[in-house]
């Protein structure tokens, strides 16, 4: 799986990396980074609740 993130809609709130750390990073320049672009399918419900609980739907997940 792949992670798509649209950033035109992403605003930076840090809420997908409090949830996946390992995934995404909000830096001090205010970006978001995606640190994993590909990960494992451990790592899929994590990437899921990500997923839902953007509030700007900015998230989703490519097969
Ligand atoms: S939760 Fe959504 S809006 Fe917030 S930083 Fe992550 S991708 Fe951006």
């Amino acid at each position: 799986m792949k992670i798509v993130v649209d950033f035109d809609l992403c605003e930076s709130n840090a809420i997908c990396m409090q949830i996946a750390p390992d995934l995404f990073e909000v830096r001090d320049d205010d970006f978001l980074y995606v640190l994993n672009e590909e990960p494992g399918e451990d790592r899929r419900e994590a990437l899921e609740e990500c997923v839902q609980r953007c509030p700007k739907q900015a998230i989703s997940i490519a097969e």
